[in-house]
C-alpha cells in the first residue's frame, strides 16, 4: 500500500506501550502500601480496585472528565474502593492513588521501533500529526521524554483544546493545520470507537493497530481500512 501524503497518529497504545502494564501497577502499589492497610491483603484491595477501576471508566461522561485529570480520576477510584471495604483512611487512599499516577507514569516505554518508524516516516516526507486525548500534564510529559515533538506538524492533546476525539473537530483541526484533504489522511491507531471510526466518517482511511493481536471483536463499532499491530508495519 503507497504511503499517503499526511498520517495522523494516536499517542497511547500506538506509539507508546501505555494500558498493558495498568493491572501491575496496581498491585504494586497494594504490595508498596501492605504495611499500612493491616485489615486487607494486598490480593483483596487489589481484586476490589479493579472492580471499582473498571466501574469508573465504564461511563461515558466520567472517562471523559476522568482522562483530563487522571490525578483526581484515580484519587476517586481508590477513594471508592476504601468505602466500599470499609476502610477509613483518605491520606492512606490519596497516597496509594497518587503512587499509581507516578507507577504508571514511570512505565510507560515506546513500542520496539516505534520511533524508528515515525523517523522513516518523516524522512519519506510524510507530514504527521499527533492525536491524543488526556491529560496534557502526562501527555505533553511522555511527548517531551520520548522527544517525540520534532516529528510532527501538529500535535492536538484533549485536555489543551478541549474537545477529545471521537469528535471531528479534532480530526478537521489536524487537516487544517496541515492544509490536507481528509480523503489523503490515514488515522492510525488502537481504539477503533475514537481513532477508526471518526476517521473513516470524515473520508479518511482508517488504520487499526491491533497491538494485542486479539483481531476484530464481533462487535466492533467499523471495519477498518486495515489493521497492522504495529506502527512499524507501516513503513
Ligand atoms: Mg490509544
Amino acid at each position: 500500500m503507497n504511503l499517503p501524503p499526511a498520517i495522523f497518529l494516536d499517542l497511547d497504545d500506538t506509539i507508546v506501550a501505555d494500558s498493558e502494564a495498568a493491572d501491575a501497577c496496581w498491585m504494586t502499589v497494594c504490595l508498596k502500601r501492605a504495611s499500612e492497610l493491616p485489615e486487607i491483603t494486598p490480593q483483596a484491595l487489589y481484586d476490589a480496585l479493579l472492580v471499582r477501576r473498571d466501574w469508573f471508566w465504564s461511563d461515558p461522561e466520567r472517562h471523559r472528565t476522568g482522562r483530563c485529570d487522571m490525578k483526581a480520576a484515580r484519587r476517586e477510584i481508590v477513594m471508592r474502593t476504601f468505602e466500599d471495604q470499609h476502610i477509613d483512611d483518605r491520606k492512606i487512599a490519596l497516597a496509594l492513588a497518587d503512587d499509581y499516577t507516578a507507577e504508571r507514569h514511570r512505565v510507560v516505554y515506546p513500542f520496539p521501533r516505534s520511533i524508528e518508524t515515525l523517523e522513516k516516516l518523516r524522512q519519506t516526507g510524510i507530514r504527521l500529526a499527533l492525536l491524543t486525548n488526556g491529560d496534557a500534564r502526562y501527555q505533553r510529559d511522555k511527548i517531551a521524554r520520548f522527544d517525540l515533538e520534532k516529528y510532527f506538524e501538529c500535535i492536538v492533546v484533549e485536555s489543551e483544546f478541549g474537545v477529545g476525539k471521537p469528535d471531528a473537530a479534532v480530526f478537521r483541526h489536524a487537516v487544517e493545520r496541515l492544509n490536507v484533504q481528509a480523503r489523503e489522511v490515514w488515522m492510525v491507531g488502537d481504539n477503533l470507537a475514537f481513532d477508526v471510526l471518526p476517521a473513516l466518517t470524515l473520508g479518511m482511511r482508517g488504520i487499526w493497530v491491533d497491538h494485542r493481536s486479539r483481531g476484530l471483536p464481533e462487535d466492533a463499532c467499523c471495519t477498518p481500512s486495515r489493521t497492522i499491530r504495529s506502527i512499524r508495519e507501516l513503513v
